[in-house]
């Protein structure tokens, strides 16, 4: 091949260069199992500021149960500062997740994280976190099939995750929103016993718990149960995927127990560490384990705080927090590009080196910021 023209030359050679840029593969990424911990309508608010002891009303008089609950949660997680409270609050998040990964949703400091879906509640928040999608159909909390496909389907269908796909979640529209049906994943919701780890004196003990104590919410019980269940899972069977939908922080909530709702955030809090201490000590998942939390949906402010949906527009505020080899140490995110929970499951497929966005163009994109791209 004569090049009569310089012209030429540099044409081919950018073409060569091109070529083999190709086949190198489009990023070099180390995690191989991703971890979803979702915490049920759990604000941004106290994420960042920690609790706010304005939201105990009526003021304790430590007379009744609650109120010397309220009493306990507030000496528990008080603090002169934010960065105190917050601390107290969540100590794994602070210490561990903003050290080494990052948080955004501080609106405080310019990071905005948000639902899309304009609903702001669960179904709808969980649908789009886990498809990329909001979809209008998706408009009730209703335990119907999900018409979507997910990202944990969408894994579980490559030869290199079918089986190592798992969901637990304490609502028990979980099997709904994953369509379990459809998509055959390994679904654990609500008061359903958990069986694919037959033997395991553990999970034989849960099911007997989620099975004879109080049923307090008809729909899901107490946050410990489910996870403790995946967290036998994740120690048995080692997943590449594990989706785990925590409860407590929204039923709480919606009743108004402030020092629950708060409690409840400081259980998660410790569940996180549990999971993390978990993966630093096995050779199949340290260093190669991503870790992503976050809410399906944010509150209202002030006295709202108890609720949320579409007449509470504040409410579609959420935050999101990742922890893992590919993700920069950015810490706390501070005016930080809008991020929404549509791009989460592409995010989770592009930390395992899939492009979920290729494959459904209207889900959002991966956040590049903590793909370390
Ligand atoms: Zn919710």
């Amino acid at each position: 091949m004569a090049f009569r023209h310089p012209l030429r030359f540099v044409v081919f050679a950018l073409a060569c260069i091109i070529a083999s840029a190709a086949v190198v593969p489009a990023q070099s990424h180390k995690t191989e199992n991703v971890i979803v911990v979702m915490m049920d309508g759990m604000r941004w608010q106290e994420v960042f500021r920690g609790a706010d002891s304005d939201l105990f009303k009526p003021p304790p008089t430590g007379l009744l149960d609650a109120d010397r609950r309220a009493i306990r949660a507030l000496k528990t997680y008080r603090g002169r500062t934010p960065a105190q409270r917050r601390a107290a609050l969540m100590p794994f998040l602070w210490s561990t997740i903003a050290a080494q990964g990052q948080v955004f949703g501080n609106r405080d400091l310019g990071s905005d994280s948000h639902v899309t879906n304009g609903l702001n509640f669960s179904y709808p928040g969980y649908s789009e976190t886990i498809t990329g999608i909001a979809d209008p159909r998706i408009h009730s909390n209703d335990n119907v099939p999900n018409p979507n496909v997910n990202v944990f389907e969408w894994l579980n269908g490559k030869q290199a995750f079918a089986g190592k796909v798992a969901v637990f979640g304490a609502w028990n529209t979980f099997a709904g929103i994953f369509n379990q049906r459809r998509s055959g994943l390994l679904v654990n919701d609500g008061y359903t016993p958990f069986t694919a780890l037959p033997g395991n004196p553990r999970v034989e003990m849960l099911n007997a718990l989620k099975a004879d104590t109080p049923r307090y919410w008809l729909d899901e019980p107490f946050d410990a149960v489910p996870f403790y269940t995946a967290l036998e899972y994740l120690k048995a069977a080692k997943p590449r995927l594990l989706f785990i939908g925590l409860g407590e922080t929204d039923d709480w909530a919606h009743e108004g127990e402030y020092a629950e709702y708060l409690n409840a955030a400081h259980l998660g809090d410790s569940f996180l560490r549990q999971l993390w201490e978990f993966v630093q000590s096995t050779p199949e998942y340290r260093g190669k384990t991503t870790l992503i939390v976050l809410p399906d949906h944010g509150r209202g402010e002030g006295a709202k705080w108890t609720d949320h949906g579409e007449k509470i527009p504040e409410s579609m505020q959420t935050w999101m927090a990742f922890l893992g080899p590919d993700t920069p140490a950015l810490g706390e995110r501070k005016n930080s590009s809008p991020v929404t929970e549509s791009q989460i499951a592409a995010t989770i497929a592009a930390l395992l080196g899939e492009d979920y966005h290729a494959a459904y163009l209207k889900a959002g994109a991966a956040i590049g910021d903590v793909l370390g791209k």
